[in-house]
């Protein structure tokens, strides 16, 4: 049984452990405060008899001590946004251990005639949060290979420091740990439980789907001149162009399902000057959906818009793909399994998508995935006000435990 009292006093720690301006968890990825996080699970990883230990992306993997056999695990992240929640991350690393007190100690019952049975550990992986270099779930992604090492060099934070060298720093921060390899070709299934972040979800949510951002820089060209000789109708003003491409984006993801969303985040004018005539602007769209159909309509809509704006005004404007990506549809053996465990223990639960990137979505591409969605009570995410109620947090531990424990004993997984 997950313990309550165990998992509210580990919550309290991690949230304890800095705190930003706001009030708020305050642990940047790759930064000391996320290392420290990290130090901390290790040390609790080791009080339930496993053995920590760090990969070269800054993962955090404690497997049973001297196991070389399958494994399964459970985890998520304790990198927060800055003033975060209490719960993003925090709350499916702390239900990682959970899993391994659950199946850990009936191990001894199954042993006889059991020697494929997997063992549970934990994993944490690390620098989840896009705000420090505009780019989340990168230990998740170098693990999976969908970005590289030699792509860190190019992520930077707002004081000039790039992933690369900050994730040497980080790795420096945890040389007590040992240096392990990621163990893909024993791993039988991964579970993360998340706090949703959507206030619609009501009840435990079974992801079966996560949206994957397409990200769009748009450069529109005009003239520059003195606003105050150029006559209105003699004007290639650059950013009443981006202006209207703004709301044309906006008019597109209206017509798309609800599922489909775009921002437009970031407007960088030049010169920015208050008496001259915008020559160039820059807009950063990002667009997400679990269609892959309504996303490429979007993306043909936008184009389009864009074209037709900058042809009708006399500017000139690109529209070049920063991030692309498809939908991640997540282990459909594991979805069924969930919905049917939660039935069982009188759970109410429903099968649901997420618009926000997790590390899961990621590791799908190395071992079944599984992502629980906790409803969020009180607050946003991304806010110190993120709440969470102890009773579905347990609902979502015992869930994510049948699930895993069935996996543990599944030898026809191969692995
Ligand atoms: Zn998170």
């Amino acid at each position: 049984m997950p313990d309550s009292g165990r998992i509210a006093e580990r919550l309290e720690r991690l949230w304890a452990l800095a705190s930003g301006p706001g009030g708020g968890a305050d642990r940047p990825a790759y930064s000391p405060a996320e290392a420290e996080a990290m130090l901390l699970v290790a040390g609790w990883a080791r009080e339930h008899g496993l053995e920590p230990g760090i990969d070269a992306h800054g993962n955090l993997w404690a497997l049973p001590a001297g196991w070389s056999g399958a494994i399964v695990t459970a985890g998520s992240h304790v990198d927060t946004v800055p003033d975060g929640g209490r719960y993003d991350g925090a709350l499916g690393t702390v239900l990682g251990l959970e899993l391994v007190a659950d199946l850990e100690p009936a191990r001894g019952d199954l042993e006889a005639g059991a020697g494929e049975r997997a063992r549970a550990g934990l994993l944490v992986c690390a620098a989840e949060e896009a705000p420090r270099f505009g780019a989340g779930t990168l230990g998740s992604r170098l693990m999976a290979g969908t970005i590289q090492r030699s792509a860190l060099s190019q992520l930077r934070d707002a004081a000039g420091v790039t992933a690369a060298e900050a994730l040497d720093a980080y790795l420096r921060e945890l040389r007590e740990l040992p240096r392990v390899k990621p163990p893909l070709d024993r791993w039988r299934a991964h579970a993360e439980v998340h706090v949703a972040q959507r206030r619609a979800l009501r009840t435990l949510g079974v992801v079966t789907t996560v949206a994957s951002p397409r990200r769009f820089a748009v450069q529109v060209i005009g003239e520059a001149g003195h606003s105050g000789e150029i006559p209105m109708a003699a004007r290639h003003d650059a950013l009443a162009a981006a202006a209207e491409m703004v709301l044309a984006v906006e008019a597109a993801a209206h017509r798309q399902p609800d599922e489909t969303v775009a921002t437009v985040g970031t407007v960088a004018v030049s010169p920015g000057a208050l008496s001259v005539i915008p020559g160039e602007a820059r807009l950063g769209i990002d667009v997400r959906g679990i269609s892959s159909e309504s996303l490429a309509e979007i993306d043909a809509e936008i184009r389009a818009s864009v074209a037709e704006i900058a042809d009708r005004r006399g500017v000139r404007a690109t529209v070049e793909q920063v991030r692309g990506g498809d939908p991640a549809t997540l282990d459909g053996d594991l979805v069924d399994a969930a919905l049917s465990a939660a039935r069982e223990h009188g759970i109410h639960a429903s099968p649901t998508w997420s618009g926000a990137g997790h590390d899961a979505q990621h590791i799908a591409a190395l071992a079944p995935a599984l992502l629980l969605f906790v409803p969020l009570h009180g607050g946003e995410s991304h806010t110190p006000q993120e709440g969470a109620s102890m009773d579905e947090i347990l609902q979502a531990a015992t869930v994510m435990n049948a699930v895993l424990s069935a996996c543990a004993l599944d030898s026809r997984r191969g692995v």
